[in-house]
């Protein structure tokens, strides 16, 4: 078994405690690592490092440019280690390695773009309403950032928080998820070999509240960025106003995946599958409610059907495979208790809705592609978070129909509307009530394009121009001029 050390001030250490906990391996059921069991004594000793580097040394006195060739190379490595990446983030979190792949070679676009980014960030020179003064603004890093990640996407939802920080000059203190570590701890190396001074990335690994809980609430942190359950979001949006922390939060979902009868049908009946059944279900993107327009209810189902019940189950490192495994026995649990919730509830069954057990299966944690029909979407299965590969779908009447449903829900992270008729795609974009909505398309993010949630699906925006002023705080200096 690999076992793994924590990385603070830029080298690999042992944890104060002097233990290590396992991490499973989600389609054999088996500890393949050791990860590092911290407490606050290293959370101590990783947020006085970020801080140091923060303040004086190397990274504090760089020029922007001198930056982002740093973070230009750190995109270079990352290139270069995507295979050995996605394979350790597969033995974590049980993800198909085609998909695990193709985001690690996407990631080093994100620090490309904002590496490119940290020359340009640029103050103002203000015309000002007083005699006598010059007055102009800068933007300053804001400071030690502590980035809290999940377990779906361990690196990609690393960089999103990271590339645009290390642009702004902030330096960073990660907490992976207990579940998904080790490719975060193998991440870190890199930072050595693209020459960051010691101190500005950091990672400490750990359980929620032990670690977690300590860097939210650690006096030296300047910001936080999370990603995760909405619960959990929420409770650390808490903790970092209480100590008036500046926070960004991206949450959960109830997305809707909208189905109008003018559709091209094929095409859309595919974007819903994607939609639920990528990733097992487990991306806060996932399109759990598929909403149908009344006359086409009938084909969609049967075309759905006839396709999800052929998807292929197996090893997520067998490219052959389309559905994996869940990532962690508690998550197969609960998926399997919404299940039994949305029985009870009254939704009519279509496909699947129990554990697969097939030899292609190995000892994994796998829970069939399951779709329920005439769901109500005040049924608790059309309104909260399942994380897993159950569709929910809605039928309705008209575009206010659509928008209502779409909209009832307490969630906002994207949505989808499939149609042939610009105008009614307008309509719908502009009324959804969604940090993102795809037309006559499904599952579409990029480093280009602002990425949050709205209502309760988060704050703030990743990805984008604009991501890069989550890390910077504005400065405005009047100079007397007599
Ligand atoms: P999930 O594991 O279901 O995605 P969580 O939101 O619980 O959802 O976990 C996301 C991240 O938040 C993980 O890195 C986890 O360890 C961390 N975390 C969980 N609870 C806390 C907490 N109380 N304080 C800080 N971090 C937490």
């Amino acid at each position: 078994m690999k076992r793994y050390d924590l990385f603070i001030n830029g080298e690999y250490v042992k944890p104060s405690t002097g233990t290590w906990f396992e991490s499973q391996n989600p389609f054999t059921g088996e500890a393949w690592a050791e990860i590092p069991r911290c407490d606050e004594r290293d959370v101590e000793l990783a947020v006085q490092a970020a801080h140091q580097a923060l303040t004086v040394g190397p990274w504090a006195e760089m020029s922007a440019s001198q930056r982002g060739l740093l973070i230009h190379r750190l995109g270079d490595l990352i290139a270069q280690n995507a295979a050995q990446l996605a394979q350790t983030e597969v033995r974590d979190n049980g993800k198909l390695y085609t998909e695990m792949l193709g985001q690690l070679n996407y990631i080093p676009q994100w620090f490309y773009y904002y590496g490119g980014m940290a020359d340009k960030i640029q103050g103002a020179t203000l015309p000002m309403d007083k005699k006598g003064y010059f007055t102009y603004t800068r933007h300053e890093p804001i400071g030690v950032v502590a980035a809290i990640t999940p377990w779906n996407s361990p690196l990609l939802l690393t960089a999103w928080k990271i590339a645009p920080a290390l642009a702004a000059g902030c330096t960073i203190v990660v907490k992976p998820s207990e579940f998904t570590s080790a490719s975060t701890l193998e991440f870190a190396a890199l930072f050595e070999q693209a020459g960051f001074p010691a101190g500005v990335f950091n990672v400490v690994t750990g359980f929620g509240k032990e670690v977690g809980g300590s860097l939210v609430e650690h006096p030296l942190v300047n910001k936080v960025s999370f990603t995760g359950s909405d619960a959990t979001g929420k409770l650390i949006n808490q903790q970092a106003a209480g100590n008036l922390k500046h926070a960004s939060m991206e949450l959960g979902g109830k997305s809707a995946n909208i189905i109008f009868e003018d559709a091209d049908i094929e095409q859309a009946v595919f974007g819903a599958i994607s939609g639920i059944f990528a990733a097992t279900g487990q991306t806060c993107i996932a399109g759990s409610r598929l909403l149908v327009q009344e006359n086409v209810y009938d084909t969609v189902v049967e075309k759905l059907l006839e396709i999800a019940k052929t998807a292929k189950m197996g090893n997520p490192m067998d490219e052959q495979t389309q559905v994996g495994p869940v990532t962690t026995p508690a998550q197969y649990q609960k998926i399997l208790d919404y299940i039994d919730i949305a029985n009870n509830e009254g939704a009519k069954l279509l496909l699947g809705g129990k554990p697969a057990t097939g030899q292609e299966c190995g000892s994994g944690w796998f829970v069939e592609p399951t779709i329920f029909g005439e769901v109500h979407n005040e049924m608790r299965i059309a309104q909260e978070e399942v994380f897993g590969p159950v569709l929910s779908i809605i039928r309705f009447k008209d575009e206010a129909d659509a928008l209502s449903i779409a909209n009832g829900v307490r969630f906002g992270l994207a949505s989808a509307v499939w149609t042939t008729d610009i105008g009614k795609a307008i309509r719908m974009s502009e009324k959804l009530q969604a940090g993102t909505v795809w037309v006559n398309t499904y599952r579409a993010v990029s480093y280009l394009a602002p990425f949050g949630g709205y209502k309760d699906s988060g704050l703030g925006r990743e990805n984008g121009q604009d991501a890069v002023f989550e890390f910077l705080q504005t400065k405005s200096v009047w100079i007397n001029s007599g």
